[in-house]
């Protein structure tokens, strides 16, 4: 079993670094990937939690950005010490702090009244996501479950104007690159995009430097994930595999290794080497 989409409590997830690559390597997970929100801080904690569980470990990141919808990249082998990421991942940090007061203030106009430590309390890292907010209105009894936080709260057009600032996707698949990694669009199915959009948008990503589709996902019909695959085969993009696996809280149906009720079945062993050998040398980047 291979798992290439994993978040932690260095972004939104539940369990520490640590805790998720020993879930996963207990079960019979034999490859993974961490890949945080913005961040690369857990990446270490992780790297040495595989090497004693004997899990082969790529390090990774997901970025948000935006070019009119919002899109995750994933960043596979980048470098955690590459200055200019770590300068991005420090900035968004900076944007997520300045956005939670506007957050509070936003939700106190539709009457729902929170304090910070409300929300900072199921964020270890101080790093605030809208998960924390989701989480934080389900405990205090506003809504009954996270997906209805989103749905009526967090992920509307009047949010949308409070929202934080996003790269754009050209400059999160660059910058990945020149951290050493390699680029691949996370859960596609998500853009809800019909085939002749999406290929345009794909044309478009694969000009600015994508080199993969996130074709194995947690919530990939039979048919989606066939789709991608061929749309892999055709662009030359590599196809990668992952759960998105959060913890039982917020996204509790999703499970490390198998997704929603054992549907993602990603087994490319391969997987590792052909990242691996997409890196682009820096003096190819410059040129
Ligand atoms: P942020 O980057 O702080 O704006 O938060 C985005 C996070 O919210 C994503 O990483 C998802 O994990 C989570 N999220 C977004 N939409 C939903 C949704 N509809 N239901 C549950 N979680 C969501
Ligand atoms: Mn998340
Ligand atoms: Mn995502
Ligand atoms: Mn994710």
């Amino acid at each position: 079993m291979i798992d290439l989409h994993l978040h932690t409590t260095m972004s939104d997830g539940e369990h520490s670094p640590a805790a998720v690559v020993n879930m996963a390597a207990a079960r019979g997970v034999s490859m993974l990937s961490i890949t945080d929100h913005d961040t690369v801080d857990g990446l270490a904690e992780a790297q040495i939690a595989a090497k004693n569980a004997h899990v082969q470990f790529i390090p990774g990141i997901e970025i948000a950005v935006s070019d009119n919808r919002e899109l995750h990249i994933l960043g596979y082998y980048i470098d955690p010490a590459h200055q200019e990421l770590q300068a991005f991942c420090t900035e968004i940090r900076q944007e997520r702090s300045l956005r939670t007061d506007r957050i509070l203030a936003y939700l106190a106009q539709h009457a729902i009244d929170l304090t910070k430590e409300q929300v900072l309390q199921y964020a270890q890292q101080n790093v605030v996501s809208r998960t924390h907010f989701a989480l934080a209105m389900v405990g205090a009894g506003y809504v009954e479950t996270v997906a209805d936080a989103f749905t009526q709260y967090l992920a509307t057009p009047a949010f949308a104007q409070i929202d934080r600032k996003k790269p754009s996707p050209a400059y999160a698949i660059r910058l990945i690159q020149q951290a050493g990694g390699v680029a691949v669009l996370a859960h596609p199915a998500r853009l809800g995009l019909e085939n002749h959009p999406f290929q345009h948008l794909l044309q478009q990503l694969i000009q600015a430097g994508l080199q993969g589709i996130e074709c194995m996902y947690s919530t990939h019909t039979p048919r989606q994930t066939q789709y991608y695959q061929s749309l892999a085969d055709q662009y030359g993009l590599l196809a990668t595999g992952g759960s998105d696996y959060h913890g039982s809280r917020s996204k509790p149906h999703i499970h490390i290794g198998t997704g929603i009720n054992g549907n993602l079945c990603f087994t490319d062993q391969n997987i590792a080497a052909k990242l691996w050998a997409a890196r682009i040398s820096s003096s190819k980047l410059r040129s």
